[in-house]
């Protein structure tokens, strides 16, 4: 894509409303000052996508951090999140040393210590821990690049116990969900094949406002090739703006539209006949199920028009297989997520798109061997028995039973690492429980670059360097072009901050684990894995990111044989396991909850300017979107008595109220419903900016829905009402 090309896209994205920047950083290096320019390349760290990029200084100061051209991940260009690096640096409100909590006359406080006397409190601690319950009761809640250092420091202690809250509060149910149906999961990045597709439909995904750098410019791409859009959403969104179709769904019955639809493409013939002999299993027991689910019926309960539901399903089979309904990211929405997603997954394979171009394509990554280091113990019994027995499904940590699992004397877990997440705003209407599990708990450690709610409960808080400070692992994510990009210094890490890898290896030596880590710096261990694929460090702080040749095509061959990874070997339209362990085994639609009267349904999404709670505080993202506001309908403003611009309080049935927040009235956004931003609303007086604006959707979430199959937090089911804010 040419740069002409790339500001018509952003301009055409941007006419949504919602969007002041798109994709910030572009691919020429900036124009010099009059000082010496030097360059160093990175792996944004703003998000989770991991966008490789050049970070340029003059005369040793920050000056611009822009995409690496040779990256499929940004193909040149950061998302302005990603521009928003340099704020991260130099936030003045990053934690700058480590702190203890400590108890003396005025109560508890946070007490500056040396990394001497924080590390030898943990190992004291969990010495004590492991002796008094045993050395498999900590647990460690991760989300970022260097808790995989936490992970082997605990797995080395004896504790194997993890979670990553993007499971169990985002992607748990559309990983569940595909990889019962085909044997794998959608992957991340997505192996969605946008720029290839003549047909999109996306259901509750905010592509555009929800910045995920690659599927954005494939977007894009695919608007600009003349791909039929269909979103449907309670909410005009920035990409229903782009649509064929807004189907203006009625909240929590996006099943029954699913089913609707797989009900016209089988009765008309409309389905990929030979995709479905070829590959696929259950045909006949999914044609059955969904005889009564026709589009009159899913009028009555989803609000959408009989013919809308046909026209659109023609829609889809027309452009089949380059037809893609597309699987989300964020899916844990009523309590039903894995059903929801299991039947997307099945109407995508109704349109023969998986592994079909304009659909799913195989990834691919680099085998990268591990260093060589001892592996850690194997647990003596398994944690997710105890923790998590009723979900035999899921094969990672589930976050809200962790939780669970840490309160009161009797509980399994006795002590927490939390690194870069912020629980109590990440984990819904959980706060108390939170509270109840650090009241609990022997020792709680959390590791971030910047202060939140979360640091407030800890007993030991380590200061992380930002990602322009550190070496991290390689990047080596399965995608389309199989690479390997550098995260690398480019600065000394500020104040007495250090790197997660320096601080799990310092623990480990108190502990007699030092053998777990045996390296001295971690250049050794990226040094040493490149010397084993043709590379070395050296060339990589040279170039950031290099391809590799695919071993695979990335699309099925036309009389290809596919053995998919499930039990019959095919794919699953009618679940063997899901029948093994008596759950649905094809998709049965449960009527959501409606709210009382007064209420309204909260949806809430993402701002291209941040990334959850984590940057709102950064000072140059601050200033792009300093606070979230509530959409509101004009029929249900007017009932209400508030107009744009009035500030109101947002109360849920239980009495809970936010912060003041400011009013949206617009035609954009269901009369039943209300939406806002999320990640706004911190309490944390240590986060200057971001403290006191806006106000929280999580810590209104009353009605948390639990899937029983992923056991994720269905979050999209609860209500709240609008307060007027009193004058005093
Ligand atoms: Fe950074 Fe944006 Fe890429 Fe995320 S999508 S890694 S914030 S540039």
């Amino acid at each position: 894509m040419n740069r002409r090309e790339f500001l018509k896209i952003s301009a055409a994205l941007g006419a949504g409303g919602a969007v002041p920047t798109l994709l910030g950083g572009c691919a020429a290096p900036p124009l010099p000052g009059s000082g010496e320019v030097t360059s160093t390349p990175t792996v944004c760290n703003m998000c989770f996508w991991q966008c490789a990029g050049t970070l340029y200084q003059e005369d040793g100061k920050p000056w611009k951090v822009v995409g690496n051209p040779a990256d499929p991940h940004c193909d040149g260009r950061l998302c302005t999140r990603g521009t928003g690096g340099i704020g991260a640096y130099l936030d003045s409100d990053r934690l700058r040393q480590p702190l203890l909590r400590v108890s003396d006359g005025d109560g508890q406080r946070f007490k500056p210590v040396s990394w001497d006397e924080a590390f030898d409190f943990i190992a004291r601690r969990m010495g004590e821990i492991g002796e008094e319950h045993g050395r498999d009761r900590l647990a460690l809640f991760s989300h970022g690049d260097g808790g995989k250092h936490f992970r082997r420091l605990l797995q080395a202690f004896g504790s194997h116990a993890y979670a990553h809250p993007s499971f169990a509060q985002c992607r748990g149910p559309r990983a569940t969900a595909f990889g019962l149906t085909y044997g794998e999961g959608v992957g991340s990045p997505d192996r969605t094949d946008m720029a290839n597709s003549r047909c999109i439909v996306l259901i509750g995904s905010h592509l555009g406002e929800n910045l995920h750098n690659s599927q954005v410019q494939t977007f894009t791409q695919a608007i600009d090739n003349g791909a039929t859009v269909i979103t449907v959403d309670p909410r005009f969104s920035v990409a229903a703006s782009k649509s064929q179709h807004w189907l203006p769904i009625k909240p929590g019955t996006d099943m029954a539209l699913l089913l609707a639809w797989m009900n016209v493409l089988i009765n008309e013939d409309l389905y990929d006949h030979h995709y479905v002999s070829r590959y696929c299993s259950g045909f006949e027991q999914l044609a059955e199920h969904v005889q009564s689910f026709n589009p009159e019926w899913a009028y009555l309960e989803t609000g959408i028009k009989p013919a809308t539901i046909r026209e659109t399903a023609r829609m889809m089979a027309k452009a089949a297989p380059a037809s893609l309904v597309h699987p989300g990211r964020h899916t844990t929405w009523y309590g039903d997520d894995t059903q929801r997603c299991r039947a997307i997954a099945i109407l995508n394979a109704l349109l023969g798109s998986w592994g079909r171009p304009g659909g799913f394509y195989r990834q691919e990554k680099v085998k990268l061997p591990p260093y060589p280091a001892p592996k850690p113990p194997k647990p003596t019994r398994d944690w997710k028995a105890v923790v998590q027995g009723d979900y035999p499904l899921v094969a990672t940590g589930i976050s809200n039973q962790l939780v669970e699992h840490s309160i009161g004397p009797d509980a399994f877990i006795k002590g927490w690492f939390v690194y870069a997440t912020n629980l109590p705003m990440t984990l819904p209407g959980a706060t108390e429980q939170i509270k109840a599990a650090a009241e609990s708990l022997e020792l709680m450690v959390v590791v971030d670059t910047m202060p939140a709610e979360i640091t407030g409960y800890a007993d030991v808080v380590l200061p992380e360097c930002t990602y322009l400070e550190r070496y991290d692992e390689l990047r080596n994510k399965p995608e389309r072009i199989p690479t390997l990009a550098l995260r690398m210094p480019a600065f000394e890490p500020a104040h007495q901050t250090k790197p997660a890898w320096w601080m799990a290896k310092g623990i480990a030596e108190r502990l007699d684990l030092a053998a777990y880590f045996p390296w001295q710096d971690y250049a050794e261990v990226l040094d040493w894995q490149l010397q084993q694929v043709g590379s070395s460090l050296d060339e990589m702080q040279r170039v950031g990111i290099k391809r590799f040749d695919r071993k695979t095509a990335p699309y099925f061959g036309d009389n290809e044989a596919i053995r998919f990874a499930t039990p019959t070997g095919t794919i699953e339209l009618y679940s063997t396991v899901l029948a093994d362990i008596g759950q649905d085994p094809l998709p049965r639609y449960t009527p959501p909850d409606r709210p009382p009267a007064g209420f309204y349904h909260l949806n809430y999404g993402r701002s291209p300017a941040h990334t959850f709670g984590r940057t709102i505080n950064n000072p140059q993202l601050f200033e792009l979107v300093p606070e979230n506001t509530v959409w509101v309908h004009p029929s249900a403003a007017a009932s209400l008595g508030v107009a744009t611009g009035d500030y109101v309080l947002l109360e849920n049935p239980d009495g809970r109220r936010s912060n003041r927040i400011r009013v949206r009235v617009t035609e954009r956004i269901r009369p039943d419903s209300v939406f806002m931003v999320h990640g706004f609303g911190h309490s944390d007086k240590r986060q200057r900016l971001a403290r006191g604006v806006g106000a929280d959707d999580a810590a209104l979430m009353h009605n948390v829905k639990i899937d029983p199959i992923a056991g994720s937090t269905g979050m999209r089911a609860s209500f709240v009402t609008l307060v007027r804010e009193e004058v005093s």
